[in-house]
């Protein structure tokens, strides 16, 4: 009874702190596909619960920075309809949301780990450190075991730190890692996590430049940002030990870990940006966008990517997603990236597009197809025939060019099989008819093709088969007589008497 008060309460305790969580990109480059998944997941848990989805700019590595990756990587989250409510532009009550505007906070966090013991100034010159990592065998680790060999305000006289720090010599501050048997955390996908602790090194805190570490940045603004889950790629679980530490010498409550599984090229292992680009698989999430995948798609497909809803389900709008995204249905084993499966999910979520939403999709490729004055309402017609045909939007100007102008050549194969002797007389019957006919529609086409057929004692196919091949050029495509009516007689006709004329 007293066990089930205690998981009631502590259940209770969770509930009551709000969800917010981050996603903090570091503007090294563009924004990846995995970059957009872990995007993704924080943002379907702050919807889920109502809570907070914040954008943190990590940019304190002047070293790596990129002019243009933050706009890259915020026009991408537009792209895809990941809003966020607290960041750079939207402001927020817990900001600046830019790192190198928080520099002095750190400092400030840093003595504090400096006055209560659990850090220390470090002097040792790139040089000295070199020469450490030279002569050891296994690898140098700055730690307990060696930090007394070492040129700090553990090793040095008081006067001699101070004197120091006035007369400007370079420093770094360290974290002082006290030696314990193993650092353990839970972590909301793998579960219990543990790391030796001699794994752990004295961690630069704050680098000679006045510029805080990753982890220091990081571990701050998450506590100061209120962030409940930090839910971040497998490639970060290494660093988790340091920051958990962090958060014990601070004194602060650690959020909630959930690191999310790797993604695995189609051929196995690790998907690099190597693997990817010689497997054709984009990188960015704006070769995606520029190859013409629906942002609703590529979400769907990164959702299913690591977490699974637990049903046969796949299929899921963002609000969708959202209501049935839980962390613990996240998986820890790596997952396969599959082009085919994201084309699937494009050609689903084309589907599900009304047929006004579907045409402007479609409308945003024209210009790219040199058809920026294509007519609106001819171009709805033509898209209510292609909807369920297509796998991209931009297909329509490509698979149906014939919608746009008069084919150019006509499939070599078709023409042996289905343009017979007779192909002539009969389309040149059928144009005629056309243009006698007093209204020219679907039904009457279809009428009049028939009609002529009975009259030539032949079958429909006769006739249909070498028309579809005068007004396209190719053997397949919708309906032949919807597509008829949307080209209209005119076109029609004069197709047919080219055909008649070029094929003989
Ligand atoms: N700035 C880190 C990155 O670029 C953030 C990692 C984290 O979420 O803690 O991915």
């Amino acid at each position: 009874m007293l066990i089930m008060l205690l998981t009631v309460l502590a259940a209770s305790h969770m509930c009551s702190r709000p969800v917010r969580v981050r996603f903090a990109p570091s503007p090294t480059g563009y924004l990846h596909i995995g970059g957009l998944r872990t995007a993704l997941y924080n943002y379907l848990l702050a919807r889920k619960h109502a809570g907070t989805f914040v954008l943190r700019i990590e940019d304190t590595d002047r070293e790596r920075y990129v002019e243009d990756a933050e706009t890259d990587i915020t026009a991408a989250l537009e792209w895809a309809g990941l809003s966020y409510d607290e960041g750079p532009t939207v402001g927020g009550d817990v900001g600046p949301y830019y790192q190198s505007a928080r520099k002095e906070l750190y400092q400030q966090y840093v003595q504090q780990l400096l006055d209560s013991g659990h850090a220390y100034y470090a002097f040792d010159t790139p040089e000295t450190l070199d020469a450490r990592r030279e002569e050891a065998e296994h690898g140098f680790s700055y730690n307990a075991a060696t930090r007394g060999e070492m040129e700090n305000s553990l090793t040095l006289p008081d006067e001699e730190v101070t004197r120091r720090i006035a007369h400007g010599d370079p420093y770094v501050v360290r974290m002082k890692v006290a030696p314990e048997s193993s650092i353990r955390f839970e972590d909301t996908v793998r579960g219990t996590v543990s790391f030796a602790s001699e794994k752990v090194d004295d961690q630069v805190l704050l680098k000679s430049d006045g510029m805080p570490t990753y982890h220091l940045a990081n571990v701050v603004d998450d506590h100061l940002m209120a962030i409940t889950h930090v839910i971040r790629g497998e490639e970060w679980l290494p660093s988790t030990p340091k920051h958990i530490l962090l958060y014990r010498y601070f004194g602060w409550e650690p959020p909630a870990f959930a690191h999310l599984p790797l993604i695995l090229s189609p051929e196995g292992g690790k998907l690099s940006k190597r693997d990817a680009e010689a497997l054709g698989i984009p990188v960015s999430v704006s070769d995606y966008a520029e190859a013409g995948y629906e942002p609703e798609a590529l979400l769907n497909f990164l959702a299913l990517l690591g977490w699974n809803p637990g049903t046969e389900e796949e299929v899921f709008s963002l609000e969708e997603l959202a209501e049935a995204f839980s962390l613990d249905r996240v998986g820890s084993s790596g997952v396969q990236f599959d082009m085919d499966k994201l084309r699937w999910f494009n050609e689903q979520h084309l589907r599900a597009l009304d047929l006004g939403t579907f045409t402007a999709r479609v409308a945003a490729h024209a210009d790219a197809h040199g058809l920026d004055d294509v007519d609106k309402d001819y171009l709805q017609q033509v898209c209510a025939l292609m909807h369920e045909r297509v796998s991209f939007a931009h297909e329509v100007f490509t698979e149906s060019r014939y919608f746009f102008e008069a084919p150019t050549s006509y499939d070599q194969k078709g023409v042996k099989k289905r343009w017979k002797d007779d192909a002539p007389a009969l389309l040149s019957a059928y144009a005629e008819a056309l243009e006698a006919l007093d209204t020219f529609t679907e039904a009457t086409a279809e009428q009049t093709l028939r009609d002529i057929a009975d009259a030539h004692g032949c079958g429909a196919g006769r006739i249909i088969h070498p028309t579809r091949l005068a007004l396209s050029g190719v053997t397949f495509g919708p309906s032949l007589f919807a597509m008829m009516e949307v080209l209209g007689r005119a076109t029609c006709v004069e197709r047919m008497r080219t055909a008649i004329e070029e094929l003989g």
